[in-house]
């Protein structure tokens, strides 16, 4: 893992220090002397992490931080302060200008490694999720990092000693709403079932290694994104470091100050919410990407890239495959009688009843206008067409309702049904022969079934 470092100090030799250190790492360094060389290189979009130092003239590192963070070009470079002071103030004041971190002079060696390696794995992340929106081209969405405010957000607490427990409680009593779990197994659970926006760890247990705990939220597929911060002795550096390494997000250290606990949850909360929000826009655009608006079912488009995974997979394992292929009868006799919003109507409702009589893992898309493909993994040829005539006559047996039930119309369809030949069809064929038996079924009279045997 290699990343692109910019080192902020207006002290060369504290630049060459740390530069030294990173290079040594293999990271790539960039440097700055001042906070506004800082936000000119930021702004070219190819810097990783910041390693920000606090006390610099004219513009000192909380200014530089705001600025970054307020800018949606910028503000998702993770940026750490870098204080002298190592006072608590400070380090709230950093957090709250949005940094993501902070280290104190003189920087421990392993704690400049880890910090910076686990903002680079997080960076990375956000910018592949970033990447994914852009490409989508999603109009509208934009994912500001502001709303970490509202409402009480729900957080974790594992630790097995009451005294400490309740202490915590009370720092967050009122701006988090805190459930406190004893037996790290229990905590686990809880944290799997969801809900929560983070999920604190404590390090004093006696018999239990809080590090498993940590691995276990990260290898588990309903917590590997939810932030963990452990709470730690100051002395156990080497449990920092392996947390930091196993993919926790932060830690803080006892005695816990309360502001610096809330400012690090909110910096979780915020990060949390941003990542959220970048991936449900992606997967929404993803879905609007394969689904016919008009019908809610899958468009062409997923059938072609889904119908080889299927085939493939029944032709492994020795399954049968059916394809069936149904078209609306004269449906442009339809549209020019009662209208085109009415033929829409016809589309949506033939959707419903298409749905409600296969089985769920079927699959269902609209092909064309007012043409309609079911795949059916395991499915029998002679079953196959058994299910196209429930349709047919589950189509035909009813009049469409269309114009809010103002009128009635009479519909058929036409089914054409396939099975695939022992392995020897590829999907484009077998959507042709499907095709071919469709059209065999409207030239023989319509409203009507044709299976054609492989
Ligand atoms: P056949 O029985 O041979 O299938 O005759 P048909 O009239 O159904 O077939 P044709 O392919 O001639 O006409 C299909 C019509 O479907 C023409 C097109 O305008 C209409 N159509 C396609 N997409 C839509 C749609 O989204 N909404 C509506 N209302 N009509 C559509
Ligand atoms: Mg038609
Ligand atoms: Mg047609």
């Amino acid at each position: 893992m290699t990343a692109r470092i910019l080192v902020v100090d207006d002290v060369p030799s504290n630049v060459k220090l740390l530069e030294s250190r990173l290079l040594a790492e293999y990271f790539e360094v960039v440097c700055a002397h001042s906070g506004a060389e800082a936000l000119k290189i930021c702004s070219g979009g190819t810097v990783d992490v910041v390693l920000l130092d606090v006390m610099m003239p004219e513009m000192d590192g909380f200014e530089v931080c705001r600025r970054l963070k307020s800018d949606d070009a910028t503000q998702h470079i993770p940026v750490v302060m870098v204080t002298t002071l190592g006072e608590t103030s400070d380090r709230v004041r950093g957090l709250e200008a949005g940094a993501d971190d902070f280290l104190s002079k003189p920087v421990d060696d392993l704690q400049l490694v880890t910090r910076v390696k686990s903002l680079v794995r997080l960076k990375m992340l956000t910018d592949e999720l970033r990447l994914r929106t852009e490409t989508i081209d999603n109009v509208g969405f934009e994912p500001g990092m502001e709303d970490d405010r509202r409402g009480v957000p729900p957080i974790l607490l594992i630790d097995e000693d009451i005294r400490s427990s309740s202490a915590v409680s009370a720092m967050l009593q009122g701006r988090f709403s805190l459930d406190v779990e004893d037996d790290p197994q229990a905590g686990l659970f809880r944290a799997a079932e969801g809900g929560y926006e983070c999920v604190l760890v404590t390090s004093n247990y006696t018999t239990y290694d809080p590090l498993r705990l940590c691995a276990q939220l990260r290898a588990l597929d309903r917590t590997r994104l939810l932030p963990v911060m452990l709470v730690v002795e100051r002395e156990e550096e080497a449990m920092i470091a392996r947390a930091l390494e196993l993919g926790v997000n932060d830690y803080i250290v006892r005695p816990v100050d309360e502001q610096e606990l809330q400012a690090r949850l909110r910096t979780q909360l915020r990060r949390k919410r941003y990542n959220d929000r970048l991936r449900s826009s992606v997967s929404q655009s993803f879905r609007m990407a394969v689904t016919d608006p008009l019908t809610g079912l899958h468009n062409r488009r997923y059938l072609e890239t889904h119908l080889p995974k299927l085939l493939a997979r029944a032709v492994a394992r020795r399954r049968p495959l059916s394809v069936m292929m149904a078209d609306i009868d004269r449906f442009k006799a339809i549209n020019d009688r009662w209208g085109h919003p009415s033929g829409d109507d016809v589309l949506r409702e033939f959707a419903d009843r298409l749905r409600q009589n296969i089985r769920g893992i079927d699959l269902i898309c609209r092909f064309g206008g007012e043409e309609f493909v079911v795949v059916m993994p395991d499915t029998e040829h002679d079953v196959a067409e058994m299910v196209a005539e429930r349709l047919r006559v589950a189509i035909a047996s009813e009049p469409f309702t269309v114009d809010g039930g103002k009128n009635a119309i009479a519909v058929t369809t036409s089914v054409g049904v396939v099975g695939c030949a022992d392995g020897n069809d590829d999907p484009a064929d077998l959507i042709k022969r499907a095709d071919i038996a469709l059209y065999d079924a409207k030239s023989k009279g319509r409203n009507r079934v044709v299976a054609s045997a492989a």
